[in-house]
């Protein structure tokens, strides 16, 4: 390789530069390097680009909201499209659900009693309070 660049980038750690964003001249190691050169903001400035960039592609409340009834919609029609191409996808899908979850629970048969022995004495305990 070429000496002369190491010996340019030794000296230009020692530098100082400044900033685009601020103005002001800070020490090379106050800058991120990017693509062997120093950021042409200094690292309190590019953090803050950074963070109102961040707080820009983030959408608002009511554009997520927006978004997710989109996507359930389009997840309905394609439930349905799949529906009028196989009737039988439903069921088929329904008794594979249910093998799982028997498989689950035989794997976790003490939890899933105990789970329901509590579940059980809390319904008969708020039976009796009513
Ligand atoms: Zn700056």
């Amino acid at each position: 390789m070429h000496p002369d660049r190491t010996r340019s980038r030794d000296r230009a750690r020692l530098e100082r530069k400044q900033c685009s964003a601020c103005a002001e001249t800070k020490r090379a190691e106050d800058f991120y390097v990017s693509g062997g050169r120093l950021s042409s903001y200094c690292k309190n400035c590019q953090r803050e680009a950074s963070r109102l960039a961040y707080r820009r592609r983030r959408p608002d409340p009511a554009a997520r909201a927006h978004m997710r009834t989109v996507d359930q919609l389009r997840k309905r029609q394609e439930r349905a499209r799949l529906a009028r191409l196989d009737p039988e996808r439903d069921r088929r899908a329904d008794r594979a659900r249910r093998a799982a979850v028997r498989r689950l629970i035989a794997v976790h048969e003490p939890e899933y009693l105990s789970r329901l022995q509590q579940e059980l004495a809390a319904l008969l305990g708020g039976g009796r309070d009513a």
